[in-house]
Parts: structure tokens; sequence; C-alpha cells
């Protein structure tokens, strides 16, 4: 729960209006693949979403605003999984609204468990009076695919990267449509949410996280993305897929379609973690 005056708002919405305009777009969605025409929404759907603009009042976030849930980890479903010594659990909700000390994000909490001192588990997480819609998980289900991950290439040894340049242009030299593969886009950092790997630093130059306890280089803990791949999904786009899947699945968008990383302090599960949007 938050007090208000952590918050920055502009526009609110219910959990119920958010749902309801998400059903409304994923028929008109589902309209388009099995018709074959332009995504386009009736006018009868149309009157039923609340305008752009639309905002409930401000005031509800003078309520208590409950975390809403993000992502649940068993250890034995995630090869990645970090935690400390014999928990199997890990719970992400956030806060969902924008936190202006937060670099305008959700405020990410982390609960480690022992999930069988779980005994009596709610049915349903309460729901937050209001939310920034964008920041409203549609419920998934995952299919965790270990991939291993490489360094940003400017975070690589000099030498390294230099290597990687030019196999790059070797690359592109040698393909038919003169279109190589990208080191940074096709091989090192997979788009989408993931647990462990490391940070696209693409959007700014790579900035330090340290540990705001004892000063050491965290490391990324999990990543909330605003779309599973990118573009027409190159390399990272799962081949179990069908044509139309969606490429947001979860709903969430952080800024203008960025990603959200958390990272933690290699050194104890009891230093605070970090959260940087890129
Ligand atoms: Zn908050
Ligand atoms: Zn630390």
């Amino acid at each position: 729960m938050h007090r208000w005056r952590a918050h920055y708002v502009f526009r609110l919405r219910t959990p119920s209006t958010v749902r309801a305009s998400r059903k409304i777009y994923a028929a008109a969605q589902a309209r388009a693949y099995a018709t074959g025409t332009r995504y386009a929404l009736t006018d009868e759907e149309r009157a039923q979403l609340p305008g752009l603009d639309f905002s409930e009042p401000h005031s509800m976030v003078n309520h208590p605003i409950p975390l809403v849930p993000v992502a649940q980890m068993y250890r034995r479903d995630v090869p990645d999984f970090a935690g400390p010594d014999g928990v199997d659990l890990l719970q992400v909700l956030w806060c969902p609204l924008d936190h202006s000390e937060e670099g305008y994000n959700p405020r990410v909490r982390l609960y480690w468990r022992r999930s069988a001192d779980v005994s009596r588990p709610l049915a349903a997480a309460p729901e937050p009076p209001v939310v920034n819609d964008s920041y409203l998980p549609t419920a998934c289900v995952v299919h965790p695919e270990q991939i291993r991950e490489y360094q940003y290439a400017e975070l690589l040894p000099e030498e390294l990267a230099a290597q990687i340049t030019v196999w790059e242009e070797e690359s592109g030299e040698e393909s038919d449509d003169d279109e190589g593969i990208d080191y940074q886009f096709d091989l090192s950092l997979a788009p989408g949410w993931k647990v462990g790997g490391f940070a696209n630093w693409g959007l700014t130059d790579p900035h330090p996280m340290d540990c705001t306890k004892c000063g050491t280089a965290m490391t990324l803990l999990f990543t909330a993305d605003s779309s599973e791949w990118h573009g027409s999904g190159g390399s990272w786009r799962p081949v179990e897929d069908p044509a139309e899947a969606p490429r947001n699945p979860t709903d969430v968008s952080i800024g203008r379609s960025y990603a959200l990383y958390i990272f933690r302090c290699p050194v104890s599960f009891d230093h605070p973690p970090a959260t940087t949007m890129r």
C-alpha cells in the first residue's frame, strides 16, 4: 500500500474497465485475423470504450492501493531462479501507478517465500480501486525456455566487441539479402519477460546499477517488457506460437514500449533491489 503523495496521477481506470476494454480490442483483433480484414472497431464497440482521456477522479488514489501480482515463479520451474537459501517461490508485485521517484514507473516489491508456508492462499488478490492501465497485467501461463544471453556489446571487452563487429560485417556480405546477423538484436539479448540474463541498454548508454547498501554492481533478476519480440520477431519469436499470437500477451506497457529491469545485489538478498526503465 502507498500513500497518495507517492503517486504521479494522470489517467486512472478501474481494473474492470481495463479488462472490459481489452476484451473489446481482442475481439476486434480476432475478427481481423479470422476474416483477413484490417483491424477495426465497430461503432458499438467504440461506444463501450472509455474516451482516450477519460479518468476516474484523481481523488481515488487517496484510497489504499493494494499491490497487484505481476509474476510468480517456483525454483523448480525456473533454472535461473535466484533467491535466498531455503525459499522456492518468488513473487513480484508492484503498485500499478506512476511513481516519480521510480522514474515514473510502477514501484516493484519482491517477496521470496517458502511455498510450504503458504497454507491459506487468498482466492483472489485484492483489487486496487484504480490503476494506470499499462501496469495491470493480463494473467498468462508461462512456458519457460532457457537460453544463453551475452552481455550488451558496449560492456564487452573492447577486443571482443571489435571481433563481433568484423564478424557481423562478414556475415552481412555473405548473406543473399544483405541482411547479416546482428549481435545485439538477433543473438545476445532476448526481448520479452525474462528471469536473469542481461539488460539491453540500447535506449541510453549503459548505466551502472550499484547496490545502494554496499556499492556492489547488481545483477539482473527479472525483466517486465512491453512486448515479447520486436518488429517481425526475428530470432526471438517462439516457433511454437501461432501466427496470430499477440506480441504483448501481458498487456503491460512500460514507458514508450520499453522494459522495466529489476536488479538485485549479488552480496545479499537483504539489500534492496533496484529498477530501471530502458
Ligand atoms: Zn504506489
Ligand atoms: Zn549490496
